[in-house]
Parts: structure tokens; C-alpha cells; sequence
């Protein structure tokens, strides 16, 4: 059961990345970095350990339809979002608003799954996930509040907003447990083309809205760090 406590970390991580731009000085330049690092440790977490585990646990080719799956399921809440929100106007604030809201709130359910599907699928995997879903809530997080702070929200909401989309991490988590075994290969190629979706294309241009040598030496690092880890933790 230690997913459980996983999931509730991560959970914490990203209420407390929340917290930070409405209490505290931490800057927008700050969270770039942050944003870098989650994006390497997303994108290697999904190539390195998620995917040759969904390889190996799953029979022959059923590992590439889920990861696809994830891929543009995620792809396609995103930009439904999107043009909910912004119709034809460009705008750079997309995910205010309850729509988003539900955006954000479904892919941390499923950072909830992915814990669960890695822990039950080999404990030092399930750590491995729980580490990725703790860096890149923390900076999503910090995003969503400074996003309820520019629509106006006051901090109570920005705070109950917070909540209501970092829980579903805990409860995702929970529910995984309950899945039958064999689905979890392939709820780990699943949630592998979530990290990769929201790693490169998501939280990678993000960080590069400044780009200078720190943000790429932080994107290099997250992504060389899950390796590191792996040949530590003897997986
Ligand atoms: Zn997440």
C-alpha cells in the first residue's frame, strides 16, 4: 500500500507548489526551471522504466494501442479545453475556468494510476512514478494558482480549486488498486503517452518561454536523473 502514501506525497507536492505564488515571493523564472526539470523527468520516466515494463508485461502488441491512446486522449481533453475556453481569440491564459478545471483533475487521476499500475507491476517502479508524479505536480501546481490569480480568483478559491484537482491523484491511485492484474501493463503504456504528451509537448515549450542554458542543463538533468536512480535503486 505505500502507492497510497505516493499518491497523497504527490498530492501535497502540488497543493504546496500552489501555495507558493500565493504566499510566498518565488517568481515565475524560478517555476521555469522547475517546469524544465519535471518535463526530462516525465518524458525519461515514460522511456526508460514505464515503457520497457508495458513491453514486458503485456502480450505481443498490446502495448502500442494504450500508449497511442494516451498519447492523443490527452492531446484531445487538452485542446477541447482549449477552444472552450478561448473560442477564437489568442490567448495566453488557457485553463481557468471549470473546463480546465477538469483538464487538469483528469491527468492527475491518472498520475494516480500510473503509481499504482508501477508499484503493483514492481515496487521500485512504482517509486520511479511516484517521483515524476511529486516533480511535476509541484511546478503544475504553481501554474494553476498564478492561472486563478490572473483570472482574478481570490486565494480561497484558488486554494479549493488546488485541492479539487490535485485529490484526484489520491483517488486514482486507490481506484487503480482495485483494477484486475493484467490490465496493468497496459495502463502503464497508457499512462506512459500522458508523461510523454504532457512532458514534450506541454510542460517543455512552457519552460522554453525563456530559454537560456539553465533551462536546458535543468531539462538534460531531470532526464538523465531517472537512469541514475534506476542504477542506484538496482531496477
Ligand atoms: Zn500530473
Amino acid at each position: 500500500m505505500l502507492y497510497l502514501l505516493y499518491a497523497f506525497v504527490a498530492t501535497a507536492a502540488s497543493v504546496s507548489g500552489g501555495l507558493l505564488p500565493l504566499y510566498t515571493r518565488f517568481r515565475d523564472i524560478e517555476n521555469n526551471y522547475l517546469i524544465g526539470f519535471a518535463s526530462g523527468v516525465l518524458v525519461s520516466t515514460a522511456f526508460f522504466e514505464m515503457l520497457p515494463e508495458a513491453v514486458s508485461t503485456t502480450a505481443k502488441g498490446w502495448f502500442t494501442l494504450p500508449l497511442v491512446a494516451g498519447f492523443f486522449s490527452l492531446y484531445l481533453v487538452e485542446k477541447a479545453v482549449m477552444i472552450h475556453a478561448c473560442k477564437e481569440t489568442e490567448c495566453d491564459i488557457h485553463h481557468a475556468g471549470w473546463v480546465g478545471m477538469i483538464g487538469l483533475g483528469l491527468e492527475s487521476l491518472l498520475d494516480g494510476i500510473a503509481i499504482t499500475a508501477g508499484y503493483i507491476t514492481n515496487p521500485v517502479l512504482g517509486l520511479l512514478i511516484g517521483f515524476a508524479v511529486i516533480v511535476h505536480e509541484l511546478p503544475v501546481g504553481f501554474s494553476t494558482s498564478v492561472i486563478m490569480k490572473c483570472s482574478g480568483y481570490s486565494n480561497r478559491d484558488s486554494l479549493i480549486a488546488l485541492v479539487a484537482t490535485s485529490a484526484p491523484t489520491f483517488l486514482g491511485a486507490l481506484l487503480a488498486g482495485l483494477f484486475p492484474l493484467q490490465l496493468f501493463g497496459i495502463l502503464l503504456a497508457f499512462t506512459a503517452g500522458t508523461f510523454i504528451y504532457i512532458g514534450a509537448s506541454d510542460l517543455l515549450p512552457e519552460a522554453h518561454r525563456k530559454t537560456d542554458w539553465t533551462v536546458v542543463a535543468m531539462v538534460l538533468s531531470g532526464a538523465l536523473l531517472i537512469p541514475v536512480f534506476e542504477a542506484v535503486l538496482g531496477f
